[in-house]
């Protein structure tokens, strides 16, 4: 197959192309020409998923696609952006059929959601990997940035962590591969970007990251950038019934702090705009976690003895 009939074959779906007449003009020419809404900044992210390293060689190619595409739209949802376009850069050790089939089903199922279009992109031969590039725009001014938590700020997150941490594990041993830890599985392969948040969060939220280190360490990013630091509240860490009866309550606790790949987000609001935000949470339907506060001493409290060799036991306050 040429490069040429693959790109046809695979990414140039109605799914994948939607109408938008923003896209003046998509995939096919050197470049792709694109009308950004009047007044709105340009929001742009780009990730690389390579095999081996940020997904098992052997899995299945929708999941490779889905992941690909949610891991980069997830830095968009973590600036309150609206997500609008993206461009995808494969690189793959051959061309067959089957897996690009799967593979581009899983990216065009996620792009789907939001209507996003795929412009463009790049095709080369090597080892497996998967760069996506996503666009939206935000109003400007509206971005929600690292740098803007202020003491006092409430801490929240989007919901359970840890969870993508025990999926990995149920991966990667199938013995553990039993129905009740799909939900698990699922949050590993299949992470939601949480674009779902953005209406009950905008114009409310003060700084936001995206969890994709672990919570704790992409805590510091927004803590370090603000100048600031935060006082925990280890009890409201929200965790999955599933994951402690897999792990037992302490290493789900250790996952849920420091595990990668859950793609919630965490976020800061000033504690005036906690009211407003709650009820506008449950009109939605949203569950949101307030885990701790901003301060202005530096570092995280409220955690005993965790240092970044590793997890010893946490002084739980309740
Ligand atoms: P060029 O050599 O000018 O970079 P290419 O031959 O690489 O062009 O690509 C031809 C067209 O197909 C371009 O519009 C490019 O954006 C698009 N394209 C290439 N690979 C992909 C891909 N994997 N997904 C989507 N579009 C792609
Ligand atoms: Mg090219």
């Amino acid at each position: 197959m040429s490069e040429f009939e693959l790109i046809r074959r695979y990414f140039c779906s109605e799914i994948l192309q939607p109408e938008r007449r923003d896209v003046c003009l998509g995939i096919g020419d050197d470049c792709a020409l694109i009308s950004v809404p009047e007044g709105k900044q340009l929001v742009v992210s780009v990730d690389t998923s390579v095999a081996g390293v940020h997904f098992p060689e052997d899995a299945d190619p929708y999941d490779i696609g889905w992941r690909a595409l949610a891991v980069s739209l997830s830095d968009l949802a973590a600036m309150g952006a609206k997500p609008a376009w993206f461009t995808l850069a494969l690189t793959l050790p051959e061309g067959k059929g089957e897996w690009l089939e799967s593979f581009s089903q899983g990216i065009s199922d996620l792009a789907r959601r939001f209507g996003i279009a795929l412009v463009g992109g790049d095709t080369t031969r090597g080892a497996l990997s998967v760069t996506v590039q996503v666009q939206g725009y935000v109003s400007p001014g509206a971005a929600w940035k690292r740098s803007g938590a202020k003491p006092g700020d409430l801490i929240y997150v989007s919901g359970p962590l840890g969870e993508a941490a025990g999926g990995l594990e149920v991966v990667l041993n199938p013995e553990l591969d039993l129905p009740e830890y799909q939900s698990l599985k699922q949050a590993y392969l299949r992470p939601e970007p949480r674009f779902d948040l953005l209406s009950s969060l905008s114009g409310r939220v003060r700084a936001a990251i995206d969890i994709s280190d672990g919570f704790l360490a992409d805590l510091n990013h927004v803590l370090k950038a603000s100048g600031v630091g935060a006082v925990l509240d280890p009890g409201r860490i929200p965790i999955s019934s599933s994951l402690k009866s897999l792990f037992g309550e302490d290493r789900a606790f250790e996952m849920a702090i420091s595990g990668g790949d859950d793609y919630q987000l965490c976020f800061m609001i000033s504690p005036k705009r906690r009211l407003e935000l709650e009820v506008c949470a449950d009109q939605c339907h949203l569950q949101l976690y307030p885990v701790g506060v901003i301060t202005s001493t530096p570092g995280i409290e409220g955690l005993n003895h965790f240092n970044s060799a590793g997890f010893d036991h946490f002084g739980r306050n309740n």
